[in-house]
């Protein structure tokens, strides 16, 4: 059988593409296949300030040009949403558009999808008021007041971000302090217009016209309930790995995040897995590019024996 790739890279953002860089400079023939924009998550981050040499710079502007660096050796860049992976010493790779794609090795580098809030409205209002993306809606709240749900780093990255077009934005979190880092809580804490609500957890999204209206907070400790008016909700309450193609595999731990080593080796040899859909502390850019490189460097070792 004739096989296409030496590597098929699955996920395109800077996991996919770091991979992609090492693996073709290394002289091995590459695909990336990946079923939205290319960058990942990064297109939906506002600035990265924790990427060394760079002090700040717009999510989209660094996806951009990681995607140019990691198509310049010869990885061909494909559209494709993988839904199954058929091991085998020729391993297959099925895209839901029924294209099958064959390569020696695979690197998994999906990454995770937002949690939802699971509550009242928030489906029925996505799009209309709920947004997962403060990148790509905040600008639609100028002067509005919007309300984000969470305390992590990702939620007060982007509340920062919010209050450069809405006239307040509203921080729920549940418990009374932040789990972001102290940086980025000073900033938020110094920033007039962000209000935050704290040992509160969200109830309910309200409609108004069709569109979020207000949302309906409960207190964690009293269970009063209290209705915030609120035109956008945006929640940031951690992720859930893109894992579920790989199932079958047998590689990933009880919350869907696959197991590595420290060569980013599956038990499944020949399939390796990098970024942020990984078993690690660290989910970031750098940690991201880095599982990459090592996924590669093991990937081009497995081909060439
Ligand atoms: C709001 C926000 C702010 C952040 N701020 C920072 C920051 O300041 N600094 C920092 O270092 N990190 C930050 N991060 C984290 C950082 O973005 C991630 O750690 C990083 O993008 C992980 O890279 P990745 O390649 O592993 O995954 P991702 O970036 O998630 O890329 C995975 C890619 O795989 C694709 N994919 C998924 N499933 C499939 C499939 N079945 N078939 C084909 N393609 C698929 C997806 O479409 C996606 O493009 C932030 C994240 C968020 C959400």
């Amino acid at each position: 059988m004739d096989i296409q790739y030496d590597v098929v890279i699955i996920g395109g953002g800077p996991a996919g593409m770091t991979a992609a860089i090492y693996a073709t400079r290394a002289g091995l023939k590459v695909a990336m296949l990946e079923r939205e924009a290319p960058g990942g998550k990064l297109i939906k981050t506002f600035e990265i300030e924790n990427y060394p040499a760079i002090k700040a710079m717009n999510g989209a502007d660094l996806a951009y040009q990681m995607f140019e660096h990691s198509t310049s050796f010869g990885a061909e860049y494909l559209y494709g949403d993988v839904v199954k992976i058929e091991d085998g010493e020729v391993k297959k790779i099925i895209s839901s558009d029924g294209n099958t794609y064959t390569a020696r090795a695979i690197i998994i580098a999906t990454g995770t999808k937002e949690r939802l809030l699971n509550i009242p409205n928030e489906a029925e209002l996505t799009g209309k008021g709920v947004s997962y993306c403060a990148v790509c809606d905040g600008a639609f709240f100028k002067n509005q007041v919007v309300t984000v749900i969470g305390g992590g780093n990702s939620s007060l990255e982007e509340s920062l971000y919010l209050s450069q077009f809405a006239s307040q934005v509203n921080v729920v979190i549940r418990r009374d302090v932040f789990r972001a880092e102290p940086l980025i809580q000073e900033k938020v804490l110094e920033n007039k217009k962000i209000n935050i609500i704290k040992k509160h957890v969200p109830l309910e999204i309200i409609a108004e016209d069709g569109k979020v209206g207000a949302i309906l907070l409960e207190d964690v400790e009293t269970k009063e309930k209290m209705t915030v008016p609120t035109k956008a909700v945006f929640p940031y309450i951690g992720a859930d790995p893109n894992t579920s193609f790989t199932n079958d595999l047998g590689i990933s731990d009880k919350q869907g995040y696959i197991l590595v080593n420290d060569h980013m080796e599956t038990s499944v040899k020949g399939i390796f897995a990098a970024g942020d859909c990984i078993s690690k502390v660290l989910r970031q850019v750098v940690t991201a590019c880095g599982d990459g490189a090592v996924a590669a460097q093991s990937a081009f070792h497995y081909i060439k024996g």
